[in-house]
């Protein structure tokens, strides 16, 4: 009866184990060094549960028998061999967790952590013979003898270093997920302080099992790291692991890859086909780079289409950068089985070497692109950080705050030539921003970025003005223009003020809503809900137009150009550019067929040479807007070159 009194915690503690055995079994949590340990260390105490039980029966009552004795011996031999060792894994267990095994990688951190783990088996197994450890005998059962506060010393280092190692990655973690991991320490040392008061409460693996039931629920979460349909690592676990990785100083190289079309490839195959795409292209590089020895990569996934990989310990830049190119050739091009053209960017970025700020690492990574030639697929950070293009971009923000409450604001015009009547008919509104310290910058780096920061709406309003103003202040008509193209952004798209901002602006300038076409690019159609639909249907009554930007770019629908009324579509650069090719021309030419049929007007943006506006006048465009008849010019130019007789 008394024997059940004393196992009645560790009877408790059976279940709780069990249950986070399954639970990590159910929930997938059984690959991967930080899941593995944690299983380990489950197992360890659940079998020490079962020792401590079994030595309870084996060793009462008094006196005992000679195989009690000898199966005593071994019990507590046993337990004490697996309690240390759960010491000890749980210990490596916290350097994986908190990203910072770095600390305990050389040899000699690692013979220094198991020392005291080999000196208490080695006690132990010389115990056996001498007993001065632990002793078991017939009379007096199970005592502890003179040794054993070596063994207890052992612990306690693991204990203290345990609790070191805590309180250092305290910034690492999330206060509950901190406590969590601490509370293992905590109520190892409650529990055996009530065992040295009270012998026959054997409280300490119980409190263990309530200690790992605390890790489980609050720190062993994949699925706040993880993209839920892929099983990568999220954007969020990038951020937290690279914030760690910096502020340990530990040196990594991050290849940032970018899928250029990742809305339209999305759009095209539909989200498990791409989520497939995506997966498979992850593998074949991580198989490529992991066959390098001594390489250590985490990769993580961000939405649409960003792909990271974080490398230790890895070797000279210039392999890896030949790897890369291998890589990005042969994930980029044309897939003719599913019927793709999948456009992969990649970048290195060297930690510290190349950049050691967090959001200039992370803001990078999402910017590359804009910064190279448009055919460039490799970029190297190196080239890349302190140049004009790069200064830019890290201060763009403040480049737009500085544009909407200052006046670097420039709207330049490119005059749209109709072919028919060989005169300009229109012009596009084109923003720019000259400001006082990185000079002209280009709508490629400024308009994203707007679009991200919300800056957007305020900047879209500023560009409605200035345009307004100009048709205020110059006779359209008596310039030969019909009409101004302006720019929209899906911000604006979706900003329910739109619609009463135009009218606001309308009556200040007096402006007639004729005037003007509101230019929509296809894929804002991705994002434009009813609401949206509604207030450019709102604007379309007042009077207004509409023009689909970009036609050609990535994957088109023809249903989407029923949904609103468009008067012009205009065709993207790229698709002119094909103009070269047989079937580019052919494709044009059915293209302007088919969009005359719909009763649409077809403007050619992009057109730069004389055989391109041949080839587009002899397929009937309508209406030519390039550099072969002007670049878009400051308003003073613009104006000088339509009132050229
Ligand atoms: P977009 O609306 O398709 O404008 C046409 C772009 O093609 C302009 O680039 C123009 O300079 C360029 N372009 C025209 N003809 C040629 C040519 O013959 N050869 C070459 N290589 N390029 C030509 P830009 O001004 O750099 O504008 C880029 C994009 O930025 C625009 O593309 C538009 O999407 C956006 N954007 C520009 N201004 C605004 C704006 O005020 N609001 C919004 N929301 N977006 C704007
Ligand atoms: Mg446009
Ligand atoms: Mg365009």
């Amino acid at each position: 009866m008394n024997t059940l009194r004393n196992i009645f915690f560790d009877l408790c503690a059976i279940p709780v184990y069990l249950i986070i055995l399954w639970t990590c079994c159910a929930r997938k949590l059984t690959r991967g060094r930080i899941n593995r340990a944690f299983l380990l260390i489950t197992l360890l105490s659940l079998a020490c549960t079962v020792l401590d039980i079994a030595m309870e029966y084996t060793v009462n009552p008094l006196p005992l028998s000679r195989a009690a004795v000898a199966g005593g011996m071994v019990i507590s031999s046993l337990y004490l061999v697996l309690r240390h060792g759960t010491l000890l894994t749980y210990f490596i267990w916290l350097f994986h967790m908190t990203r910072t095994e770095y600390r305990i990688r050389p040899l000699f951190c690692r013979v220094l952590i198991v020392l005291p783990y080999a000196v208490s088996i080695l006690l132990l197994a010389q115990n056996l013979f001498t007993m001065n450890v632990f002793s078991v005998s017939a009379a007096d059962g199970y005592r502890r003898e003179r040794l054993m506060t070596v063994l207890y010393v052992n612990a306690a280092l693991y204990g203290v270093a345990g609790l070191a190692c805590c309180v250092s990655c305290r910034r690492f973690l999330s206060f509950h997920k901190w406590f969590s991991v601490i509370s293992v320490y905590l109520l190892t040392f409650l529990a055996v302080t009530v065992q040295l008061v009270f012998p026959h409460l054997l409280v300490e693996m119980f409190s263990t099992s309530v200690a790992l039931l605390m890790i489980l629920l609050h720190v062993m979460r994949p699925e706040e790291r993880m993209d839920p349909t892929l099983g990568v690592r999220s954007w969020k676990a990038y951020q937290e692991d690279l914030a760690n990785l910096l502020r340990i100083r530990q040196p990594v190289q991050i290849l940032a890859g970018q899928l250029v079309n990742a809305d339209e490839l999305r759009g095209y195959l539909g989200d498990e086909r791409y989520d497939a795409l995506v997966l498979r292209g992850m593998e074949s590089f991580r198989s490529q780079v992991s066959r390098r020895p001594g390489t250590r990569m985490d990769i993580y996934f961000e939405r649409p289409g960003n792909v990271y990989f974080i490398l230790e310990n890895e070797g000279p830049a210039d392999s890896l950068q030949s790897e890369m190119e291998k890589a990005v050739r042969k994930s980029n091009g044309f897939s003719p089985r599913e019927g793709i053209r999948t456009m992969l960017k990649m970048c290195l970025i060297r930690v510290p070497e190349d950049l050691k700020d967090l959001k200039e690492i992370l803001g990078l990574g999402h910017r590359f692109p804009l910064l190279g030639r448009q055919e460039q697929q490799l970029f190297l950070a190196r080239d890349l950080v302190g140049g004009q293009d790069y200064r830019i971009l890290s201060h763009i923000d403040e480049i737009l705050e500085r544009a909407i409450h200052g006046d670097s604001l420039e709207i330049h015009y490119q005059p749209i030539r109709d072919l028919k009547e060989n005169r300009f008919r229109s012009a596009e509104a084109l923003a720019r921003l000259r400001d006082p310290e990185y000079g002209l910058i280009p709508p490629v780096f400024f308009i994203p970025a707007a679009e991200k920061s919300g800056l957007i709406i305020a900047l879209g309003e500023k560009i409605l003005e200035a345009v307004f103003r100009f048709i205020h202040e110059h006779d359209l008509k008596a310039l030969g223009l019909e009409y101004i193209d302006i720019n929209l952004s899906v911000a604006q798209c979706l900003d329910s003020h739109f619609p009463g901002t135009v009218r606001r602006l309308q009556q200040q300038y007096q402006v007639d809503p004729s005037q003007v076409c509101f230019e929509i690019t296809e894929t804002t159609f991705d994002h434009i809900t009813a609401a949206a639909h509604e207030r450019l249907r709102a604007l379309r009554i007042l009077g207004y137009t509409f023009a689909l930007d970009d036609y050609g770019v990535g994957y088109s629908n023809i249903q989407r150009l029923s949904r609103i009324h468009f008067r012009l579509i205009k065709i993207d650069k790229s698709m002119v550019d094909e103009l070269s090719t047989e079937s580019g021309r052919l494709i044009l030419r059915n293209t302007i067929h088919m969009m005359h049929d719909l009763q649409k007007q077809v403007v050619a943006e992009g057109v730069e040479t004389e055989e391109a506006l041949r080839a587009l006048a002899d397929m009937s465009a309508d209406l030519i807007q390039g550099f072969r008849f002007s670049k878009p010019l400051p308003e003073a130019q613009f104006l000088s070159l339509l009132r050229r007789p």
